[in-house]
């Protein structure tokens, strides 16, 4: 019987560890091959106080201290979590886990296109995620997908390397910030396409084009290029949990201030969660908070 299960090994999931670990709680942390999460797709970190630098090296950091304070790691997947009485956790290598806790950190994924030549260009030219992959294209012509404020602030920084950006967007509303849309509209290398769906990625070994349609008009339109980014926001995985916890309508994980969902111990931290900012410090101020928590609850039962 463990104390804390923690699943996701990101800036949530490292943190808990380490105040778990200092608290002395038996604790396992359950992650994937991905340590670090989120934070290890950027590559200059200017906003986590007291460091600046590639993500990477920030969550190496978080790794070696939830190591220093004796988070037993298991790499593996949990395929479902039930409380007949305490927690159960079923991994997808046959094992099960009993705990008194559960700290759910384990992010969201990207959400996907789901048009022909998506899986197959991936890494050939299709990317998800401006912030890491623009420096691959100097003076290439390229498009960015979505309307969020994901995509008009990676359309801008790919208009410093690139040659030409499409930002093709499926409304003629969107949902990124005014003035970060004012200034890709003031940017003679951006090119808006509203009201327009991607619909195939084409290419040989590598993408040479998007074709995309017009949603009143259906008339397809072929943009040729090298580099389609995919920036069209993340979906939240909660159906191994299901019947534990409430979501709100975008699909996050509602929790209070203290990371708490509704079931006592099971708390949830990081961007699978409902808070409205998915940063990293943010992040690993909720995994302090959620560790706290159940340490309160594992030593007096006081959970609510
Ligand atoms: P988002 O706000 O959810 O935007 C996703 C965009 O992709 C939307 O415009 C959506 O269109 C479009 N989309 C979704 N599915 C699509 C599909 N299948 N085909 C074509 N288009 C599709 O995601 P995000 O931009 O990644 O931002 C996520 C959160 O992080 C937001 O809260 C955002 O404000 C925040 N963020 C903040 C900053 C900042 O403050 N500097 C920077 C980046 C992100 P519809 O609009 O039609 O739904």
């Amino acid at each position: 019987m463990e104390d804390v299960v923690i699943v996701g090994a990101g800036a949530a999931g490292l943190t808990a560890a380490v105040y778990a670990g200092r608290k002395r709680l038996k604790t396992i942390l359950v992650t994937g091959p991905n340590i670090g999460g989120e934070t290890n797709s950027t590559n200059d970190i200017q906003n986590y106080p007291g460091y600046e630098g590639p993500g990477p090296e920030l969550m190496k950091k978080f790794w070696e201290q939830a190591k220093k304070w004796g988070a037993q790691i298991l790499e593996a997947r949990v395929t479902k979590i039930t409380k007949p009485k305490d927690f159960v956790l079923e991994l997808d290598n046959g094992q099960k886990l009993e705990s008194k806790t559960v700290i759910l950190c384990y992010g969201r994924e990207r959400r996907k296109l789901n048009i022909p030549g998506e899986d197959k260009f991936f890494g050939r030219g299709l990317s998800t995620c401006t912030t890491c992959d623009s420096p691959l294209f100097p003076n290439k012509e390229t498009a960015v997908i979505g309307g969020g404020n994901s995509a008009v602030e990676g359309a801008l920084e790919l208009a410093r390397i690139a040659k030409k950006v499409y930002i093709v967007h499926r409304r003629d509303v969107f949902r990124a910030d005014e003035v970060t849309v004012e200034k890709a509209r003031q940017e003679p290398k951006i090119e808006i396409i509203t009201n327009a769906v991607p619909v195939e990625i084409k290419g040989d070994k590598f993408v040479k084009s998007l074709v995309i349609e017009d949603v009143n008009s259906m008339q397809k339109r072929e943009l040729p290029l090298q580099g389609v980014f995919s920036e069209i926001g993340w979906e939240t995985h909660t159906s191994m949990v299901q019947g534990l916890l409430e979501t709100n309508a975008a699909g996050e994980i509602m929790i209070d201030a203290h990371c708490r969902t509704k079931t006592s111990g099971l708390y949830a931290c990081g961007d699978l969660t409902c808070i409205p900012y998915k940063q990293t410090v943010i992040s690993a101020g909720h995994g302090a908070t959620a560790a706290l928590e159940a340490y309160k609850f594992v030593t007096g039962g006081k959970g609510h």
